[in-house]
């Protein structure tokens, strides 16, 4: 039997596998895809103090590491269903006989990409449109493409892109944009961005791949389209929250109530990261939950 298991291997379980390993617990992570979490998916993070630049591939390999070395058994496989009976948590994962148990659970599951659901998107998905510039990218050599959102995660991205794509459209609902003034800033400068601003995507159009995007200014009502052989989807999240839907610990958004120790409303269950009810998502946020959570649930595993 564990003492905590943690779901979810981003900064938020990371960071609680560490601390929880430190303190002498015994800790097993469950991820079922690559460990990083949202960083895997992030070409450049610039805001993470200690590395003026890193690629998120690379941070999530050092913080992996780091889980690794303090011996934390790690589950490459999804969680299927999460119970509690006798204060044990009761935990079934896809491809494992037997149920993991432990004292403690942190869920740290972070969010999901939300989708635009216009037409055509289920169409070229795949073909042409993607949520990840860092995996599909490089498809875009020299062509043009566009960035729909106006988030950090848009702006970012859309950097990333300037260096690959002939031309990068950035396409925002608004003419202010959510993310940072000082990515605006640097997009601004470059030579192969344009900012279509005030305009929300009608429809994607092609062939057997994403050739259009059908546009409308929202201020003259206009409709026009863009040539473009790749889309980045960048228009937020929401909580990746399907395996804990039953046990009523949500807030009408979706994301986990915690309280300052980051505990649920169910004993010995926390929660960490993006999934958590708060404000502000950032890769640093994230870490100061898992740290909280860990030195708690040390605590709560000692009781
Ligand atoms: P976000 O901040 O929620 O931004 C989503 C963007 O998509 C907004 O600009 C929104 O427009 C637009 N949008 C939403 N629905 C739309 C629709 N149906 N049609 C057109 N546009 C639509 O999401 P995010 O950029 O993925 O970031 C998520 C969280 O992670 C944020 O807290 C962000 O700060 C954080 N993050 C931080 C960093 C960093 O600090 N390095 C990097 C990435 C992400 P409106 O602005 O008009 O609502």
């Amino acid at each position: 039997m564990f003492d905590v298991l943690i779901i979810g291997a981003g900064p938020a379980g990371m960071t609680a596998a560490i601390y929880a390993a430190r303190g002498n617990l015994k800790v097993g992570i469950i991820e079922q895809g690559a460990p990083g979490g949202a960083m895997v998916n992030t070409s450049v993070i610039e805001n993470y103090p200690g590395f003026k630049k890193i690629e998120g591939t690379s941070l999530a390999l050092e913080m992996f590491e780091q889980v690794n070395d303090l011996g934390v058994e790690y589950f490459g496989y999804s969680v299927i269903d999460i119970e509690k009976n006798e204060d044990i948590f009761k935990v079934t994962v896809e491809g494992l006989a037997e149920k993991l148990e432990s004292k403690a659970l942190v869920v740290a599951t972070g969010t999901k990409n939300k989708h635009l659901n216009i037409p055509g998107e289920e169409t070229y998905k795949g073909k042409g449109i993607s949520w990840c510039a860092i995996c599909d990218g490089s498809f875009y050599k020299n062509k043009p493409v566009a960035v729909i959102g106006g988030g950090n995660s848009a702006l970012e991205e859309a950097l990333y892109l300037a260096d690959i794509a002939s031309k990068v459209y950035v396409i925002h609902r608004r003419d202010e944009f959510r993310g940072a003034e000082i990515l605006v800033s640097k997009l601004k400068v470059r030579e192969n961005v344009e900012f279509i601003l005030n305009t929300i995507p009608l429809e994607f159009l092609g062939e057997e791949n994403l050739k259009q995007i059908k546009l409308q200014n929202k201020l003259s009502s206009e409709v026009f389209t863009i040539d473009v052989d790749g889309c980045f989807e960048y228009v937020g999240q929401q909580p990746a929250n399907q395996l804990i839907s039953k046990l009523e610990i949500t807030d009408e958004r979706g994301y986990v109530v915690v309280d300052k120790n980051f505990e649920t409303s169910i004993k010995g269950l926390y929660a960490c990261g993006d999934i958590v009810a708060k404000e502000i998502r950032q890769i640093a946020t994230a870490i100061n939950d898992g740290a909280i959570a860990a030195l708690n649930i040390v605590k709560y595993c000692k009781e």
